[in-house]
């Protein structure tokens, strides 16, 4: 293969911009090419990786197959790209140190004093070499976290520009700004931009393409200023208006011709056009839906929406497939109780209760899922939504009144939800959980098995306790049975129950690997099951 191009994605003026969407259009344009590209994310916090971060701080923790606990934005690549990423494809700066202070303390540095540059810059050069050199891309686009100018991003902005150096035209730079609108005067600003460009400068990095974030058009007048102030060609100043959903941004860059400068700028070659024709047929069906549903959302993080990111998304690719919008109602678990839940959940079509973590709010998730067991409706547990499922279940069915998982409830004679056995001598928190993919049995006439079309399926985890097999006979004989178990272990991974219209637990995360090429069978068969209780 031809040497590997490496596109990086900084971002100007304030963060929030989208520099994960505009990535993974840029890539999923360069895709439908036929280029083979992959996207990795440089976080510049000092935790080795966002899994001991509550979702308040940074939204959803995003699990890979090989059990990398990631940035949300990887999230998107994937769904973007309908390619797994790994390990490789997120990188912090806190691993980055604790890999150089690991090689220090083995003696690598052969009595060197070791330093921001070049020991620190080369460990972020080989993490983003590494993509490249599996031979398996022909692009990596290397997105760089955070906003230029922040004392964090510094070693991370020094190695791009190192690498502009090293690598000449196999590189190029792709700046990501905001050019606001002032409603006092009615104009759009490039100042900003301006500045942050020069910010990027400062530091010995000259963008080649400027993405702009923008409300309103920009006019070719503007183009041009900004071309002239910045040092780029006019055709690389891209607009990035506002869309209608993050589904359409790959489109409107496509209309601004960023693959094809792209390409120029790594000197590819631009003949032809990306055949974007299903995500256009995607866009399509997702802007003219026949009907809606209203799916309830129980979670405790909901204040911030993107805690819930994935499975969001799911909601939303599985309701393309079902020619239907998904209303989200968002339902917080720590405000439901047996007085009030009524009161929340009267007019849903289905009912999905979130992973998370701990007591605060708990029991009201338990409260949601005894309604839709009672009430016939449609139920998808996630996770610690399945560990609810099975508790409400011992507790209202089996009668088992104390029944609890041990993460809240040590001292209950029926933990029906334990610690793992592999948990057990587990003291650190860090990337210690049951972590990425696994394989599960389905059973024969199970809603499972006649979703999946499959008896043997793979599915990413993120946990620490499971169902106690101890009781499963007695679930099974009451009605919850098991229907998903993993082969080598025996562990429950998927509860239903029969009776119900459409009540399914899991125990992994099918929320990781809907994509826009390939929804998620499960999230497709629930929405189907909302779309079918909506016409009663
Ligand atoms: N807290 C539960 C466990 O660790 C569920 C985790 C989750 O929902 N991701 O098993």
């Amino acid at each position: 293969m031809a040497n590997t191009k490496y596109i990086f994605v900084t971002g100007g003026v304030t963060s929030s911009l989208g520099k994960g969407i505009v990535s993974s259009s840029l890539a999923a344009l360069l895709q439908a090419r036929g280029y083979s590209v992959t996207i990795q994310k440089l976080d510049p916090y000092i935790n080795i990786d966002p899994g001991t971060l509550n979702p308040y701080e940074h939204g959803e923790c995003f699990v890979t197959d090989d059990g990398a606990e990631t940035d949300l934005d990887l999230g998107h690549y994937e769904r973007f790209l309908n390619r797994p990423s790994s390990q490789a494809n997120n990188v912090t700066t806190g691993r980055i140190y604790q890999t150089v202070i690991e090689k220090e303390r083995r003696g690598d540095f052969l009595g060197k004093t070791v330093q921001v540059i070049p020991h620190i810059t080369d460990e972020i050069k080989n993490r983003i070499k590494k993509l490249g050199e599996t031979g398996e891309f022909e692009i990596v686009i290397t997105e760089i976290g955070g906003t230029v100018g922040d004392i964090e991003a510094l070693p991370y902005i020094e190695t791009v520009r190192q690498l502009r150096w090293e690598l000449g035209d196999d590189c190029l730079v792709v700046h990501l700004t905001l050019i606001p609108f002032l409603s006092a005067t009615g104009e759009l600003k490039t100042k900003p931009t301006q500045h942050s460009v020069k910010t990027l400068q400062e530091s010995g990095v000259q963008p080649d393409i400027l993405v702009c974030r923008t409300e309103y058009a920009l006019s070719d007048d503007m183009k041009r200023k900004l071309a002239l102030f910045c040092n780029v060609k006019q055709e690389a100043v891209i607009e990035s208006r506002d869309a209608f959903s993050i589904y359409e941004v790959p489109l409107l860059m496509q209309s601004e011709k960023l693959d094809e400068v792209a390409l120029k700028g790594l000197g590819l070659p631009t003949v032809g056009e990306p055949d974007m024709t299903r995500w256009k047929e995607f866009v399509h069906k997702l802007k003219n839906p026949v009907t809606e549903i209203k799916i309830g959302l129980v979670g405790k993080y909901i204040e911030l929406k993107d805690s819930y990111k994935s499975i969001v998304e799911s909601l939303i690719h599985a309701g393309v497939s079902n020619r239907v919008k998904v209303n989200i109602q968002w339902i917080h678990s720590e405000k439901l109780s047996v007085e009030n839940v009524n009161e929340y959940v009267k007019d849903l079509d289905g009912l999905l209760v979130a992973p998370g973590f701990g007591q605060r709010g708990f029991e009201g998730k338990i409260k949601a899922v005894q309604y839709a067991r009672e009430n016939d409706l449609p139920f998808l547990g996630i996770c610690f939504g399945m560990q609810a499922a099975v508790i409400e279940y011992a507790r209202n069915v089996l009668n088992w009144k104390d029944a609890n998982t041990s993460e809240v409830d040590e001292n209950s004679k029926h933990k029906v939800i334990d610690l793992m056995e592999e948990q057990k001598k587990v003291t650190d928190m860090g990337g210690t959980m049951r972590l990425g993919a696994c394989d599960c049995e389905l059973s024969e006439r199970s809603i499972s098995r006649e979703v999946y079309k499959r008896s043997m399926i793979s599915e990413r985890h993120r946990h620490r306790f499971e169902f106690n097999s101890n009781f499963k006979e007695d679930f099974e004989k009451a009605g919850m049975k098991a229907t998903g178990v993993n082969p080598e272990t025996g562990l429950v991974e998927i509860v239903e129950i029969p009776k119900h219209p459409w009540f399914v637990g899991v125990q992994f995360h099918p929320e990781y690997k809907s994509t826009v090429a390939n929804p998620h069978p499960l999230f497709e068969a629930f929405v189907e099951a909302a779309l079918t209780h909506n016409k009663k």
